[in-house]
């Protein structure tokens, strides 16, 4: 497959040439929500910025097997060794059993995403599913000498780790730092260095979440989950690993140290990171309480905003940030990209309803190069902001075309109403304004119907008649009317 993609990755702190491990298959995976509360707009940035890099990697013609876990267990207050079990806690304060906090916000997860036009993952495990495989990879850890056991849990042994390995290439943290900075934390007894995670912990009495297994009952830790879901589905090398920069440490840094402890790999070849998406300039975190709800948003029922917005002006919104820097939400940049979202979708509009000139041609303005500059522009680390300044060219485009200043083809013009489309809907994963907030498919379906018309529409300027006449039928049949008026061809289905 020729593509001249390049990835940022954090590994190597350099954009390297994409080449996936198999000719055509790419796995990705990517750390999932924590379910014990609703997700905010901080994470939905996250899953959006790794929804681009699905549909373009899709896009480019790859079979993709993109896994994102759902953490249920596990993730403990402090992201690290100590305090309760984040979706243990909500339970007990809310009286209710751990899996249906797991279900609440697992549905609530799906449904928010599925609003941003995300696209579902091809596998969601969880963590209490493959409670089995994390007791084998800390079984295989302690045979191959790189854990030990402590008092019911078992842990990592970075220092002997770091002998041979480098602890820190994910992060860039420094051994010697780390070490300072932790040796003051609490609940260090077990571990022979304050550096050491834990693989598996000891339950105490009161945790409700356990398992049997060879060390006493337990859980697992967090980070284990990534490792072994990661290795099960995607094998013990693979393509791509994503997560917000947060996830860098301790998270990914461990995970990267349990899949050399296990298998000799980093696991991913490629560590990608997605940066925060900031409410007046701090981090949106569930932790500090500085967040927006996507219901919030939606009706704009929040201090911080002067009326609701549409899902598809907020992802429009992100997208037009490269997912590797900070984007710092407010009133005013929604109010901008609403404007420019409306911009670019009256462009599209005027392009629909655009009556054929017949204009001889050539046309004056090259479309083919204008998708190679938005390809151009994703294959650059999926640039994003750059495509969407790309359909603004194409805005002016059609504008010039509309005032004959700049004429188009009725050919051009169709490949340009057809391309258009690709990079919003199917790229850039914004539902077509018949489909707001529904199904992706209906994207899908809306851009099937563009080309079909655009072929019905060549059929009649050539005169082929019978072609014209046999798309009309057939989609008759299919309940689906087409009307041709002033203003060109427009369908209704079902009616
Ligand atoms: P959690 O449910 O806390 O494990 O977080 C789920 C995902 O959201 C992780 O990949 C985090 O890195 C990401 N995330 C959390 N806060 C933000 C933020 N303010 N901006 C962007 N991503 C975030
Ligand atoms: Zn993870």
């Amino acid at each position: 497959m020729k593509h001249n993609l390049h990835i940022y990755n954090t590994l190597s702190s350099k954009k390297i040439l994409f080449t996936p491990l198999h000719v055509e298959r790419v796995g990705l995976y990517v750390c999932g929500p924590t379910v014990y509360s609703d997700v905010h707009l901080g994470n939905v940035r996250t899953f959006l910025s790794f929804d681009l890099v699905f549909r373009y990697l899709q896009f480019l013609g790859y079979t993709v097997r993109y896994v994102r876990n759902i953490t249920d267990a596990g993730h403990l207050e402090n992201d690290a060794d100590q305090g309760e079990d984040k979706i243990g806690k909500k339970a007990r304060m809310e009286a209710l059993e751990p899996m249906e906090i797991v279900q609440r916000y697992t549905v609530d997860f799906r449904n928010v995403m599925h609003q941003f036009n995300a696209l579902s993952p091809s596998i969601e495990p969880t963590a209490t599913g493959h409670i089995v495989e994390q007791i084998e990879a800390t079984k295989l850890l302690l045979e191959k000498g790189w854990a030990y056991e402590s008092n019911g849990s078992v842990y990592f042994d970075v220092e002997l780790y770091q002998k041979t390995n480098h602890y820190g290439k994910v992060s860039g943290r420094v051994i010697e730092e780390l070490l300072a900075g932790s040796r003051e934390l609490e609940g260090q007894e077990d571990k022979r260095s304050s550096l050491d995670f834990a693989l598996w912990k000891k339950a105490s009495p009161y945790h409700i979440m356990r398992w049997p297994s060879p060390w006493g009952e337990g859980f697992p830790g967090w980070h284990l989950e990534c490792s072994v879901m990661s290795t099960k589905y995607l094998g013990t090398e693979f393509d791509i690993h994503g997560g917000g920069m947060d996830l860098k440490f301790p998270h990914h840094e461990c995970e990267v140290a349990q899949n050399n402890g296990c298998n000799g790999t980093d696991g991913a070849r490629i560590w990608m990171h997605a940066n925060m998406l900031t409410l007046n300039g701090k981090r949106m975190s569930k932790s500090t309480g500085n967040t927006l709800l996507p219901a919030e948003l939606f009706t704009g029922k929040t201090p911080h905003l002067t009326k609701g917005f549409s899902p598809s002006v907020v992802r429009f919104f992100m997208l037009q940030a490269h997912y590797r820097s900070v984007l710092d939400f407010s009133n005013d940049a929604l109010l901008a990209a609403e404007k420019g979202f409306d911009r670019l979708m009256e462009g599209l509009r005027v392009l629909q309803r655009r009556t054929p000139t017949s204009f001889a041609g050539p046309s004056q303005w090259n479309v083919e190069q204008w998708s190679a500059s938005c390809q151009a522009a994703m294959d650059d680390d999926f640039n994003s902001p750059m495509v969407i300044a790309r359909l603004f060219d194409a805005v002016k485009a059609i504008y010039a075309d509309a005032e004959g200043t700049v004429p188009l083809t009725d050919e051009d013009a169709a490949r340009l109403l057809h391309t258009m489309q690709e990079w919003l809907y199917v790229v850039l994963g914004i539902p077509s304004a018949s489909s707001h907030g529904s199904e992706n498919r209906s994207a899908a379906f809306e851009v099937a119907m563009e080309a079909v018309l655009m072929v019905r529409q060549l059929a009649r300027v050539k005169k082929e008649w019978a072609t014209s006449d046999a798309i009309r039928d057939i989609l008759a049949k299919a309940n689906i009317a087409i009307k041709d008026g002033k203003e060109g061809t427009t369908y209704s289905v079902g009616a």
